[in-house]
């Protein structure tokens, strides 16, 4: 028995199955690549789901985690430390606006910052707030009420809040959906988990524009989109709309946990001493972490570098006209290459056997979203094994026939 069947057996006895047992039991990681337990070596094109936005071991994370764990791991909220003071001022920066900011640990703790924030400053007379069908939000109870995903949210209802949804995209049904009794809008500018699907141009515009006609608040989830994923610090930034309040998470803290809550103008002071809070949130070292990144992808121009390698990675898997392949979807350095059969996660487990991680994130689709600093030859590499990897697929396919 090999060192990652062994594993397995352990994770199995020792762990709750809802993530199931996973087949690559990782031992370590540099840059874009990670080896398993027992040796074998995979370029990285999922990035811990969005998350390693330096990949693996970047220098200048190591460098700064390092040095603030030895001089202050964690101190509550009790005390202020000025890696929290200067990472708010920094995101701030990046959205150059007014504001003020939360921090938390995950993408479902920012979203549930961001649903009390609305539900507080909305009261009793607009007792409903709209989502999209196929969203994510996370997976606590009230992000959960808001994730328009049928299979992860039903074992768990009822959930707390009147949640509408409405189709991803369709701003008349946007329009149709949001009245004087709206408290707040949540949206993915781009949506992740549904198949990194972007809305048609002008969505998120007419979403701004149905807000401020209603007073409903505009609420954008960046939590995966955000902090360059899409060539942009924020993928909003595309339509030129600006939220009333803004979730962060998976790329921010480069690997560690951090998430950020951010009110925008007078909404940032809609919470106020004793509203809220979070034990470990925004805790010295993750802060640390989310500084080094975003001054990484700032020094090395990773946003240009994001857009250039996004648009190579796209027209290399599109120029192969396979045809299992129906269409690149997404933006930047976050893509779905969709299938013209429900066989991806045959492409994943064919990717994984030549040495790719990549991830079936539908049936139909296979998601991309590898670190920022991925190189061209990495992307190469990738997509000169892709032949192969999909004829694997196919004839494995044939052969079940
Ligand atoms: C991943 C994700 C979340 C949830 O983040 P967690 O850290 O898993 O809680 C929320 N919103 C979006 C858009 C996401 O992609």
């Amino acid at each position: 028995m090999n060192h990652t069947r062994k594993l397995q057996n352990r994770f199995e006895s020792a762990l709750m199955a809802n993530y199931g047992t996973p087949p690559v039991a990782v031992a370590g990681g540099e840059g874009c690549v990670v080896w398993d337990v027992d040796g074998a070596r995979y370029l990285d094109l999922i990035g811990g789901l969005a998350v390693s936005a330096l990949g693996h071991a970047h220098p200048a994370v190591v460098a700064a985690v390092s040095r603030q764990v030895r001089e202050l791991a964690h101190i509550s909220n009790l005390y202020l430390h000025e890696p929290a003071v200067r990472l708010a001022e920094r995101l701030l920066g990046l959205l150059d606006a007014d504001g003020r900011v939360f921090f938390a640990n995950s993408g479902a703790e920012a979203n549930e910052a961001a649903l009390k924030l609305v539900r507080k400053h909305a009261g009793p007379d607009r007792p409903y707030v709209v989502a999209a069908h196929e969203s994510f939000h996370g997976r606590t109870m009230g992000a959960l009420g808001l994730t328009g995903r049928p299979t992860i949210r039903d074992p768990f209802g009822p959930f707390g809040g009147d949640v509408r949804f409405v189709s991803y995209g369709g701003a008349d049904e946007l329009a149709a959906a949001v009245d004087a009794r709206c408290a707040a809008v949540f949206l993915e500018p781009i949506q992740g988990e549904a198949g990194v699907v972007p809305p048609p141009p002008g969505y998120l515009r007419a979403a701004r524009e149905i807000c401020d006609a209603t007073g409903a608040l505009l609420v954008l989830d960046e939590v995966q989109s955000g902090i360059g994923r899409t060539g942009d610090w924020f993928a909003h930034r595309r339509e030129g709309v600006r939220p009333d309040v803004l979730t962060l998470a998976k790329g921010l803290g480069g690997g560690l946990p951090i998430s950020a809550c951010v009110g925008l103008g007078a909404y940032g002071s809609v919470l106020v001493k004793g509203d809220h809070g979070s034990t470990f949130g925004g805790n010295p070292v993750s802060c640390a972490a989310a500084l080094a990144v975003v001054d990484t992808i700032e020094r090395d121009g990773l946003l240009v570098h994001v857009a250039e390698a996004g648009k190579v990675l796209a027209d290399g898997i599109r120029g192969l006209e396979h045809p299992l392949v129906a269409e690149v979807r997404g933006r930047g350095l976050w893509r779905a290459i969709v299938l013209t059969e429900r066989c991806a996660a045959a492409v994943e487990g064919a990717a994984r056997d030549a040495g790719f991680l990549v991830n079936a994130v539908r049936p139909d689709a296979v998601r991309l979203s590898p670190p920022l600093i991925l190189s061209f030859e990495e992307i190469r590499s990738f997509v000169t094994a892709l032949p192969s990897v999909l004829g694997r697929t196919a004839e494995a396919r044939a052969g079940a026939l």
